[in-house]
């Protein structure tokens, strides 16, 4: 057996108000984690859940405590940084994310580990046939085409976050300190080898999305600024070309002051060009706004969270990282 058949795997799963949920996802995630023999360890972050997710957790963690870990969170932070506290404590070799909805069929962890055996070192995933409501499947084009555009990060389909990371990439993930992120996205910047796979999706099983149209929009925000300053430029541009034209304007309107004598018509159309003009100033004080407020975040140096409980056995059979089985 080469060495990378034998590496040990992580799995993250974000859980947020999951209660009625869990159950399902136990009788099929550790089957299918049993399937895989390597060792294994499943981390549940509870982001803050005000339901009975932590009691459902704390029960599967003393049903199965050789392989569960569970970091309890203080509150919720959202899945990206819930998945970042989870990260922190990942041994694996290698480390895979999963929604806790049943959304991500935990049989297809078995693919994302064939493709790291084969040397990928970043497993990006596409959903084949994605079951979600309509307005989210069309935001999705926009935002992936959006962000094909404005950043490096050549992922199909960002919202999937199904997804495999090598050791070395969640080190990377773990030194960073960033208090907004996008998971698949940071990890993309890291990756040397990354491949994608499709994936099945399915319905939510039961309960709602965590993700409300603003949620949605604040995820987005984070994932622009976070890894492109494109927009600024894009505003910066866009004065410059609208100085450049208000310019030809202000030239030719002379010209016909002097030839025609003074006029004053057209009162409509300067109203419609000056709204426009503050809409575009208004959008791009926004968009400056949405950098400024992170970095006002940033910089005041808060815990981005605050473990609350870790539940873990205490002399571990758990799995050891490579370097100490060397
Ligand atoms: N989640 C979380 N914190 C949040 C929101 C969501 O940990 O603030 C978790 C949630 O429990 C689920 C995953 O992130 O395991 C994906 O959330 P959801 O299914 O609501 O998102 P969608 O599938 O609609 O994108
Ligand atoms: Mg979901």
């Amino acid at each position: 057996m080469n060495a990378r058949t034998e590496a040990t795997v992580s799995v993250v799963i974000p859980c947020y108000n999951e209660e009625h949920g869990l159950q399902s996802l136990f009788t099929r995630l550790y089957p299918a984690l049993d399937a895989l023999h390597r060792q294994y360890e499943v981390i549940f972050v509870d982001d803050g859940s005000s339901d009975r997710t932590v009691a459902g957790l704390r029960e599967q963690f003393n049903k199965r405590p050789d392989v569960t870990r569970v970091v309890v969170l203080a509150r919720n932070v959202g899945q990206h940084m819930a998945i970042m506290a989870g990260f922190a404590q990942a041994r694996g070799d290698y480390t895979v994310t999963l929604d806790a909805d049943l959304q991500n069929p935990p049989e297809e962890i078995a693919n994302i580990i064939a493709a790291m055996d084969s040397g990928a070192d970043y497993v990006g995933t596409v959903r084949k046939n994605r079951h979600d409501a309509y307005w989210r499947k069309a935001a999705s084009r926009l935002m992936n085409r959006f962000r094909e555009q404005t950043t490096h990060i050549r992922i199909t389909d960002q919202g999937c976050m199904l997804r495999g990371y090598d050791r070395e990439i969640v080190d990377a993930i773990n030194s960073c300190v960033e208090v907004s992120t996008f998971v698949p996205a940071l990890g993309y910047t890291f990756a040397r080898n990354p491949v994608e796979i499709e994936v099945a999706h399915a319905e939510r099983a039961v309960g709602q999305s965590k993700y409300s149209l603003f949620r949605l929009i604040r995820l987005n925000f984070d994932l622009m600024t976070g890894f492109s300053v494109v927009p600024l430029q894009f505003f910066s541009m866009a004065g410059m070309v609208i100085s450049l034209v208000s310019l030809l304007g202000f030239v030719g309107l002379t010209i016909r002051r002097i030839v025609h004598g003074p006029e004053a018509e057209g009162l409509f159309t300067l109203f419609a060009i000056a709204f426009f003009l503050i809409g575009v100033l208004l959008m791009g004080v926004g968009v400056v706004g949405e950098y400024v407020g992170r970095i006002y975040e940033q910089v005041r140096q808060r815990p981005r969270y605050t473990v609350a409980a870790l539940l873990e056995q205490e002399s571990t059979e758990a799995i050891v990282p490579a370097k100490e089985r060397a």
